[in-house]
């Protein structure tokens, strides 16, 4: 694996799990243990849950488990070295190598990070100090970005020329085009892919630059915007430049904002309001929505979300349903982005979020503000075309307050419109269903929901033995196990020194049971118990004393000296008895647990 064992045990002590997992969801504190929306998974419940102390999680929805090596790796796409050096980082921790082949896709990975990063800074000082970038200074001075913005969002700028960067950083051509940076020419010479722009660097969420938005200067030609290429570090569908500044302010207004621009995103920040992400030259896609809800249950667009029309309007309904999430529109005075606003009126770019509304009041209110409702035709028209916006959502209840909206405002009598929306006049909603569907097997397809094993007393002292290890460990014993499963998880925890100790044990083990055992582990880690100890042990005790009760009256049955059990048999269903009244319960039980843990294992 390359990492010694050591360092990867200090490397788990000293990470916060909940600290590492807040990061991409929003934990929140359920008795001992923490709760959000699993972020492996599509759900409208939380699922997702953590204990702190053992520090291991599991999702109840997905199956997900694992501990925060586990969670880095699979929420980031990385292999275990590079989950681990990434967490060490993170706690300080120093790291030994154990052999010197270091994984070869990690390395790579790092090689292209490097890259990124050398050109972010060699674009940003160029921007700060060369004298060809005083056009763009003086740009982003028009669009109120000052000296400390442009510091703090490492905006940088890519001269004129072909290969400029490329002569200044001297990379290996592999890793200069892997790395987004560029390509060969048809003379096999690297060539810069950013000429004449201004560049933002883009980062991940966890704050590694991966690519480049360039704009262009205004008036120059061209597109507006380039941004990088999508490489095995940047991934334009689900990549939103800022979230990794936003997310903590998203996670505590339960909100996130949606804009267009890299300089809306600074300008939401400017004006008190730093929980706006953008996407990346492309439109909002499902996996930036997922990634969101995984933050936040509201999302607030901040851009002209009706231009695209129906086709969006059943996206966003359907994103609404999936995902359970509420979007709403930022009521911008018209034509102004939210850039200009943060500069003329911050306070009025803070309300335009507050006042945020409904996607179909808004796409309501735009066809009926733009109507003439001066005469019955006019009116009786407006309320037709409304009708026709209503018509797209899914929800009947939220249809028929709309609906009588537009009667007031159209003053059309409400009866009448129920009528006529009962027949939708226009409107192919077979589209919309399957636009849905699809939307809820994207969201759901990869998923498989694990078979949980049904409790019983024996699963319960375990979750006993992980919540509440004084209470239930000193008395428990194997031979209170029947159910193998239960029984290698409990002989699992018994032989080592922590719960992560366990699960790598019986991971490592490889038959079924175990790894059934290590999935046990793992989900009754995060559940609390309030079972009474004494209680949970009297079923057991009664459970394990009957199970020896049959074997011995089975062996009667065949044995040459029926005679030689039969006092056993008898003091034992004596005992079983009183174990199960409520007399004699403690006494009985204690015998019985005295006998079994005393009792040579025969039953096996
Ligand atoms: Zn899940």
């Amino acid at each position: 694996m390359g990492i010694s064992s050591d360092d990867i045990a200090s490397v788990r002590a000293a990470t916060d799990i909940v600290a590492v997992i807040s990061e991409h969801l929003q934990l929140k504190r359920v008795g001992r243990r923490w709760q959000g929306l699993c972020p492996f998974h599509s759900e409208k419940s939380g699922s997702f849950s953590v204990n702190a102390e053992e520090k291991l999680y599991y999702c109840f929805g997905c199956g997900a488990k694992g501990d925060v090596i586990t969670f880095v790796r699979e929420i980031e796409h990385l292999d275990f070295v590079g989950a681990v050096e990434k967490l060490a980082a993170r706690a300080g921790v120093a790291l030994h190598y154990t052999d010197e082949g270091e994984d070869e896709g990690r390395k790579r990975r790092k090689a292209l990070l490097g890259a990124v990063a050398r050109a972010v800074d060699w674009y940003h000082e160029r921007l700060l100090s060369a004298p060809d970038a005083a056009p763009a200074r003086g740009y982003l001075r028009s669009r109120g970005l000052t000296g400390d913005d442009v510091r703090a969002y490492k905006v940088g700028w890519a001269p004129e020329g072909w290969d400029t960067l490329a002569r200044a950083l001297r990379l290996p051509d592999d890793v200069f085009v892997d790395a987004g940076l560029g390509f060969l020419n048809s003379r096999k010479r690297p060539t810069d892919a950013f000429r004449g722009r201004v560049l933002f660097p883009i980062y991940d969420v966890t704050g590694d630059a991966v690519g480049f938005g360039g704009r262009i200067m205004p008036g120059e030609t061209g597109p507006k915007y380039k941004n990088s290429v999508d490489s095995s570090i940047y991934n334009k569908s689900n990549l939103l430049y800022g979230l990794n500044w936003a997310k903590a302010d998203i996670v505590r207004a339960d909100e996130a904002i949606v804009c267009e621009g890299y300089t809306d995103v600074i300008g939401f920040a400017k004006a008190g309001v730093p929980r706006a992400v953008a996407t990346c030259g492309t439109a909002l896609t499902e996996q930036h929505v997922q990634r969101l809800r995984s933050f936040a249950r509201r999302l607030v667009l901040a851009f002209d979300a009706d231009a695209a029309g129906q086709n969006a309007a059943d996206r966003v309904y359907a994103w609404e349903r999936a995902h359970d999430l509420d979007v709403a529109v930022a009521a911008l005075p018209g034509g102004i982005d939210p850039a200009d606003l943060a500069q003329t009126d911050p306070e009025g770019l803070a309300a335009a979020v507050a006042n945020a509304k409904p996607f179909l009041k808004f796409r309501l209110d735009r066809v009926l503000d733009a109507a003439r409702l001066d005469t019955p035709e006019q009116r009786a028209r407006a309320a037709e075309a409304a009708l026709a916006v209503i018509a797209e959502h899914p929800s009947e209840l939220v249809r028929d307050q709309y609906l009588l909206e537009v009667a007031a405002r159209c003053r059309v009598d409400p009866e009448r419109l129920r009528a006529s929306a009962a027949a939708p006049p226009t409107r192919v909603v077979s589209g919309r269903a399957n636009a849905q569907a699809r939307g809820r097997v994207e969201a759901t397809g990869v998923v498989t929901r694990p078979r949980q094993r049904r409790d019983n007393a024996e699963t319960e002292a375990l979750r006993l033995l992980l919540a509440r290890p004084d209470d239930i460990g000193p008395t428990l014993h194997p031979a209170l196990f029947a159910d193998p499963v239960v029984a290698a998880a409990y002989e699992a925890v018994v032989s080592t020194t922590s719960l992560a100790a366990a699960v790598d044990h019986l991971d490592e083990q490889g038959d079924a049971d175990s790894s059934a055992a290590s999935d046990l582990l793992q989900r009754l880690a995060v559940e609390d118990s309030d079972a009474p100890a004494h209680e949970v042990l009297g079923l057991l005790v009664v459970g394990a004393a009957t199970r020896a009760l049959a074997a011995m009256q089975a062996e009667v049955r065949t044995a040459d000296d029926p005679l030689r059990l039969s006092s056993d048999i008898a003091w034992i269903s004596l005992r079983v008895d009183e174990a199960r009244s409520d007399s004699a319960k403690e006494t009985a039980t204690a015998e019985l647990l005295g006998w079994l843990t005393g009792h040579p294992e025969e039953e096996g």
